[in-house]
C-alpha cells in the first residue's frame, strides 16, 4: 500500500522546515503582512501548526508546483527556472543592517528582460489583484532586479494574469521593517493564527 497523504505531509513540513525563523532575516512576506505575527511566530510557534495540514493551503501549494510545472515545460526560447530564492541587504534608520530574502515561483530571463510569475490561489475572484499581492510583486521586482512580475491568479471563477512594473526602493522597503502598524491590513486579523491572543486584534 503507498500512503500518499504522508507523502503530501512530509513535504508541507520539509518546506515548514526550509522557512525556519532567522535572527536578522525578513522575508518579503513580512513585508507585506501585519508586523506583530513574525514577533508571535517566535513566542508561541506552536499556533501556527494547523497550517502544517490545511487542506486549502495544501491546494494552493499544488497548484503552484503544477502551474511551475507547465511553465517550464511549454515556454520556448527563454531560461525558466523555478523557486528561485535571492537575498539583499537592507539598512535600517539605526544604523543596523538586515536581510531580505524571497522566492519566486518562476523566473524567466530572455528576450532582454528579466520576468517572474507569481501565483495566486483564490476562492472567489473578488477584489483580484489585491493589494498585498501587487506590494509582494513590487518587493520582488526590487529584490530580483526585474522588469516585470507576472500575478498569476487561478480562481473557481477566472484565471487571470495582471503586470506589476512598479517596485519598491530601499526606504520603503526599509520603512515597512521598522513599521509598528499592526495589522497592516484591516482584513488580516480574521484570518490570523495570533488573533486567539493578540490586544491588537482589530474586530470587525
Ligand atoms: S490578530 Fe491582527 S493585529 Fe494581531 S497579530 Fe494577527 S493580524 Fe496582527
Amino acid at each position: 500500500m503507498v500512503d500518499l497523504v504522508s507523502i503530501i505531509y512530509e513535504y508541507s513540513r520539509r518546506e515548514r522546515e526550509r522557512h525556519k525563523r532567522e535572527e536578522g532575516v525578513f522575508w518579503v512576506t513580512d513585508l507585506v503582512r501585519c508586523p506583530l505575527k513574525r514577533v508571535y511566530e517566535t513566542i508561541y510557534p506552536e499556533l501556527s501548526l494547523r497550517d502544517l495540514f490545511n487542506p486549502r493551503l495544501i491546494v494552493g501549494t499544488l497548484v503552484h508546483r503544477g502551474v511551475e510545472g507547465l511553465v517550464k515545460e511549454l515556454l520556448t526560447g527563454f531560461k525558466v527556472e523555478v523557486e528561485v530564492e535571492g537575498s539583499r541587504r537592507v539598512l535600517l534608520s539605526d544604523g543596523s543592517e538586515v536581510e531580505v530574502r524571497g522566492r519566486l515561483d518562476v523566473l524567466i530571463v530572455g528576450n532582454g528582460s528579466r520576468e517572474a510569475v507569481e501565483v495566486k490561489t483564490a476562492r472567489s475572484d473578488k477584489s483580484i489583484p489585491q493589494r498585498h499581492h501587487v506590494d509582494q510583486a513590487r518587493a520582488y521586482n526590487w529584490l530580483f532586479d526585474l522588469d516585470r512580475v507576472y500575478l498569476l491568479y487561478i480562481t473557481p471563477e477566472r484565471i487571470s494574469q495582471y503586470t506589476v512594473e512598479d517596485r519598491m526602493n530601499d526606504a520603503e522597503v526599509a520603512e515597512r521593517i521598522e513599521s509598528r502598524r499592526a495589522p497592516r491590513y484591516q482584513w488580516e486579523c480574521s484570518y490570523c493564527n495570533y488573533s486567539v491572543l493578540c490586544p491588537s486584534k482589530v474586530v470587525t
